[in-house]
């Protein structure tokens, strides 16, 4: 069975840690569009952050690795339970990084 949208998003926003306001929009494909934004960058103002980038992946995969790439960069000392996964999002990291490269031969 599918979960729903609002359980996935209570699952994301579980993983993500109490800074991420999660949001689950349906993307033109029917596709699960994940909107992480940083409840604490957003309070201070400037411009709020949100791991979600038009036209690109918004999947879960890749919107969570911004989101634990924003917290380790930004909020050093903030726990979530995501950051197990910081490896794992480097890793994946590096090789769009050399998907790309790849591509532009
Ligand atoms: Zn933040």
């Amino acid at each position: 069975m599918v979960a729903s949208r609002s359980a996935r998003e209570r699952k994301a926003a579980a993983e993500a840690g109490p800074l991420a306001r999660v949001k689950i929009d349906l993307g033109a494909d029917e596709q699960f569009v994940y909107k992480i934004s940083c409840a604490e960058c957003t309070v201070k103002g400037d411009r709020a952050w949100s791991a979600y980038r038009p036209g690109e992946d918004n999947g879960y995969m890749a919107s969570m690795d911004r989101w634990i790439f924003h917290l380790k960069q930004k909020h050093p000392d903030a726990d979530a339970p995501c950051l197990a996964y910081t490896d794992a999002a480097e890793q994946r990291l590096q090789e769009r990084r050399q998907g790309l490269e790849a591509r532009r031969d």
